[in-house]
């Protein structure tokens, strides 16, 4: 049995049957990374000892007949920017370079719980700020199915090893599109819960109003498999829900006979691919072979989402990013100019004081140059005199989008559309103009606004090879219809089959 092949679904089955061990399933992944990381740079650490360790012991509990949790044997690969207590978390970022946590991700300890294997750390835009990877301090992601293209961002790493078979599954965040555009860009399933369905304790905030831990894998169905474990009440998560978490596995049968999917007409304006506007009307149809009824529909204000996000978004950032001072957290500078008694001379800056000057250089060093911009952006519309004009009224065209929603989601049970405007961009292609760059979240950053789910998954591939994504979009907790619906649509398409061609892997 090849486990690279296999679904999570049946890698988990294979394990307990004991057709697959832990060990031989590990191994088998961990030697894919060391093969494939050196061209696509997915990974920041990988933990091959600590794995191989935790598959042994999860192997020999099954010989002797000892329980194994649900997710036994799994190899799943963890964003760099949820806390992990025996691997390093960086972010990304040269502040957080050599940051131990003492703790674990509530994300991460369920996963440990169920007997999942850590397997290593992905890749990721600087502290989740980015949408191709290219903010990463550490080097790009490429993306496994043309290796001169950008996987997506911020989760990059995370959909590049999925998509090149290094990984059956990773954990993603996603504040603005970050697991959905990746995912639709490298060809994979990603989804985003729910607001508060899975706890972020151990989460470095970006932005903690629309912050949120999803997975992503080949298939809806390995989806719905991993959110069962990571999804739930957690008291230290004030924001958590306290909602019972549903056995998503096990309600994906149900036909889509009379489901109810809204179709927005202006997603199809100008600046959509024609090639991603046919994949999205082909998925459509095939939604609607399955029994489902599409409606148009309007979302009147889904235009302002971008403007409203790039206010929020870097507000809270601006607040959360604070504390990398080099003291309270985060990386600090080497020895002050001023505390070794030469007080700026030769144009250099001059610093009040020791303290003030460390701060100043701990956060210019340590920060790169998409994070500071949005500290930035962030101060200033906080700033007194501009909090109105700017904070404010971003929150009321939020208010305005998540009520578009609620009038939507009185007529359709879900919304489809693109993911992303275009398949996936060269490398370098919008890293000099910021503002093409925010314009590639036109399509997702919408439900974090509202606070709503949304998944996305290949519906198709360009002429040239590039996989398309597909997004839907539900109420909150509607979760398992857009796994069931999902689901559905890979049970009636391959897309989700399809893997790069070994040569660029
Ligand atoms: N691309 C968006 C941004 O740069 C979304 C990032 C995310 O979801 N973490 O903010």
């Amino acid at each position: 049995m090849q486990p690279a092949e296999l679904s999570a679904v049946d890698i988990v089955a294979a394990v307990r049957q004991g057709d697959l061990s832990a060990v031989q399933c590990a191994e088998t992944f961990l030697s894919r990374i060391e093969a494939g990381n050196g061209s696509i740079n997915a990974f920041l650490n990988v933990d091959r000892e600590g794995a191989v360790a935790c598959a042994a012991k999860i192997d020999a509990r099954r010989r002797a007949g000892q329980p194994i949790g649900p997710l036994a044997g799994l190899p799943v690969a963890v964003k760099d920017v949820l806390c992990t207590a025996n691997l390093p978390t960086t972010c990304a970022s040269k502040m957080l370079e050599h940051f131990q946590p003492p703790y674990d991700a509530d994300t991460v300890s369920r996963l440990r719980q169920a007997d999942a294997i850590i397997v290593g750390k992905t890749n990721m835009d600087e502290f989740a700020m980015g949408g191709s990877n290219e903010n990463s301090a550490f080097g790009p992601v490429r993306n496994p199915w043309d290796l001169s293209r950008a996987p997506g961002g911020s989760s990059g790493g995370s959909a590049a090893c999925v998509a090149a078979d290094m990984a059956p599954v990773a954990i993603g965040s996603d504040t603005g599109g970050s697991i959905r555009q990746p995912a639709g860009l490298c060809g994979i399933t990603g989804l985003k819960p729910t607001y508060g369905r899975v706890s972020r304790r151990g989460l470095i905030a970006f932005a903690s109003s629309l912050d949120q831990i999803g997975p992503m894998a080949r298939s809806a169905a390995d989806c719905a498999l991993v959110l069962e474990t990571i999804a739930g009440h957690d008291p230290g998560d004030s924001t958590s829900l306290v909602a019972s978490v549903p056995r998503y596995t096990e309600l994906l049968e149900q036909p889509l006979t009379g489901v109810r999917i809204g179709r927005v007409p202006d997603h199809f304006a100008e600046g959509l691919d024609p090639e991603v506007a046919k994949g999205v009307e082909e998925a459509f149809a095939v939604l609607k072979a399955a029994g489902a009824t599409v409606l148009d529909i309007r979302m009147p204000h889904a235009k302002y989402g971008v403007p409203t996000y790039y206010l929020i978004a870097p507000c809270e950032a601006s607040s959360n990013l604070a504390r990398y001072d080099g003291a309270h957290y985060g990386r600090r500078c080497e020895e002050t100019a001023a505390r070794k008694g030469s007080r700026a001379s030769n144009g250099a800056i001059a610093y009040d004081s020791p303290l003030v000057e460390m701060y100043c250089r701990s956060r210019g060093e340590g920060f790169g140059p998409e994070v500071k911009r949005r500290i930035m952006l962030g101060t200033y519309a906080l700033s007194a005199g501009y909090y109105d004009a700017y904070y404010a009224k971003a929150m009321k065209v939020r208010r305005l989008i998540r009520q578009d929603y609620l009038d939507a989601f009185e007529h359709v049970d879900l919304i489809g559309g693109p993911v992303s405007a275009t398949p996936a961009f060269k490398l370098g292609e919008k890293t000099g103009d910021p503002l093409a760059m925010y314009l590639v979240d036109l399509y997702t950053v919408a439900a974090n606004l509202a606070g709503i789910g949304g998944i996305s998954f290949p519906c198709g591939f360009t002429k040239s090879g590039l996989p398309i994504g597909f997004q839907l979009q539900a109420p909150a907790l509607g979760e398992p219809l857009l796994l069931r619906a999902s689901d559905r649509f890979q049970r009636l398409t391959d897309w989700h089959l399809r893997r790069p061609k070994k040569s660029v892997r």
